[in-house]
């Protein structure tokens, strides 16, 4: 899936989970996947189509209606959800059943240019998460020719800053807490040596 085909247009759907609820145990349980997905995320989904019903952004594609309303102060609840849409199904295809092993060699070749090595990387990642104040996301993303990882505020994503995002980690509570509880850094260590989708990345950074 490239980043293209998360462009959808009203009514939004709940994207597919690219596989079953229970893959990711022990990292991530199929309790919190249940309610991640079938709660969270569609929650989401449903809420944006309530605010778009019969307004300007109703036959706009998703990515369309983030960008049209980001930072736009009256238009933050269809930012919101439009954008944690978004977010949530770039997040489930950044993981994986056994990810977390080596990059392709083109992305790992890409990786070392601009963190020196692929564990300098992961963990500049779980740093990054770590110091997420609150709600949030943590980005490896495409910036210019250099990878980069940045973190977001709430809905916030890289499509608004002009960077191109190759992979997530949702550090949202509802994301770890019925695992990991407040052990915020326990759940993304996981994440990142059992989880992590390079594939995914590969395939975002074209
Ligand atoms: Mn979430």
């Amino acid at each position: 899936m490239s980043n293209e085909t998360i462009t959808t247009v009203s009514p939004h759907v709940l994207s597919t989970l690219p596989y079953a609820d229970n893959s990711l145990e022990p990292v991530i349980s199929a309790k919190t996947i249940s309610f991640h997905y079938g709660k969270h995320h569609k929650g989401y989904v449903d809420n944006l189509n309530k605010l778009i019903a019969g307004t300007e952004f109703d036959d706009m594609p998703l990515e369309k209606i983030i960008t049209e309303t980001a930072n736009k102060a009256d238009k933050t609840q269809i930012f919101n959800n439009a954008a944690q849409t978004w977010n949530h199904t770039f997040y489930w295809h950044s993981l994986k059943l056994k990810g977390g092993s080596e990059p392709s060699a083109m992305l790992k070749k890409k990786i070392e240019a601009s963190f020196s090595t692929v564990d300098a990387c992961k963990k500049e990642l779980a740093t990054a998460a770590m110091a997420q104040f609150g709600s949030g996301w943590v980005w490896l993303v495409l910036d210019g020719d250099k990878l980069k990882v940045v973190k977001t505020n709430n809905a916030d994503l890289p499509l608004t800053k002009g960077m191109k995002p190759l992979l997530t980690i949702d550090v949202w509570e509802h994301a770890y807490y019925l695992d990991y509880q407040n052990r915020r850094a326990d759940y993304v260590n996981a994440v990142l040596d059992k989880l992590i989708n390079w594939d995914f990345a590969a395939k975002n950074l074209g």
